[in-house]
């Protein structure tokens, strides 16, 4: 069965109270603000951008939108989680004062920004989903207990599951660091000496101290590898290797499951805006501004997030004219859908409407 994806276009050099208003009709086209109940806790699933990074959605397009949801309770929140890698977001109290930086401050918004799995990513809870390969998801305490979700995805492309958007931000945005750690668990990168320049760059980024130098080339230490992937991204010279088929399809069906726990958790009382603006090669995880791989589109609603990825992937690929993604890093990122719509978290089917801005 198809379902339905919303579709307004835009451009981020448009006026923000316009983009703002856009927002608002899509979020009105979920159909689920006449559901939220007088004091529901509602989470805004964001990520507030790494430090540097400009792709992130912007606090000031959304304004209309918290309006609406303000309107209906006073218990909504922007919300993330904590990351793997070394930065300004591995943990709460940090992230909390980056988001502030990037404008998602109390009196700025009107939403207080709660970094949802704790204070360095402790605070999760079990969900049994008892799937493929993930048995027990666990997810951030402080989304999981609330009433509704919205998710709000900035597309992009990436390293190792060749695109993010609502998926990614479900799965893997909402697990806690030990969630994280367990959709990451079979990624083993290789160096190749050959190619190495034993600069020693990727040995600062690494989170887990995996990485060492040895016989003038940088080597992975198996045993303490994570595989987060930020050794690859890093890497200017292209020494780091992944197994793309391997490890991005078993990393994919695990964020597509851990998907599907967070999903069924709020049946009915989830919804999904994705943003197409300065869509990059890597996510919003990248501590800098990157330039866009195609021009602004528009952005997109569903209250199905395999079917919006879809559409948001397609629209991207019509208007870069080629697999934009794919043109970055050679990863199946179908698969992730593929494998969402398997296990029931949606449908590769979809009708696009689009609706007057
Ligand atoms: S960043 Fe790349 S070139 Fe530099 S040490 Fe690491 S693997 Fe080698
Ligand atoms: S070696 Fe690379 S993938 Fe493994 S933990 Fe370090 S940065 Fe992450």
């Amino acid at each position: 069965m198809k379902s339905q994806v919303f579709f307004i276009p835009g451009d981020r050099k448009e006026d923000p109270k316009t983009l703002s208003g856009k927002m608002e009709k899509l979020y009105l086209a979920l159909g689920l603000d006449g559901k939220i109940e007088k004091d529901a806790f509602v989470a805004l699933k964001i990520h507030f951008g790494e430090k540097g990074n400009i792709g992130y959605i912007k606090p000031d397009w959304l304004e209309n939108t918290i309006y609406r949801i303000r309107q209906r309770t006073s218990r909504a929140y922007f919300a993330d989680t904590n990351t793997l890698y070394v930065g300004m977001r591995s943990n709460a109290i940090d992230y909390t004062q980056l988001a502030g930086q990037h404008g998602f401050t109390l009196e700025k918004t009107g939403l207080p920004v709660h970094i949802a799995d704790g204070l360095i990513g402790e605070d999760d809870e079990e969900v049994p989903v008892n799937l493929k390969r993930v048995k027990s998801a666990k997810i951030a305490a402080g989304i999981l207990h609330a009433d509704f979700l919205i998710c709000l995805s900035h597309l992009t492309g990436h390293v190792q599951t060749g695109v993010g958007a609502a998926i990614k931000n479900l799965g893997m945005g909402c697990a806690s660091r030990a969630g994280k750690l367990e959709q990451h668990a079979e990624v083993n990168p290789r160096i190749s000496a050959k190619y190495c320049q034993n600069c020693g760059i990727c040995l600062g980024y690494c989170p887990a101290e995996a990485i060492i130098q040895k016989n003038g080339s940088a080597v992975i230490l198996d045993d303490k590898c994570i595989g987060c992937g930020e050794c690859l991204v890093v890497c200017k010279v292209g020494a780091v290797k992944m197994r793309w088929g391997e490890d991005s399809a078993g990393l994919q069906e695990k964020m597509a499951e851990y998907a599907f726990a967070v999903w069924n958790s709020f049946r009915g009382k989830i919804g999904f805006l994705n943003v197409l603006f300065k869509i990059t090669k890597d996510c919003d995880c990248m501590a800098k501004d990157q330039p866009q791989i195609v021009g602004d589109i528009g952005i997109l609603a569903s209250v199905d997030p395999v079917a919006i990825d879809k559409a948001s992937a397609d629209l991207a690929i019509k208007h870069g004219k080629k697999d934009v993604f794919r043109a970055g890093y050679n990863v199946d990122w179908m698969l992730q859908l593929r494998h969402g719509a398997k296990i029931g978290l949606g449908s590769l089917g979809y009708d696009l409407i689009a609706i007057a801005g």
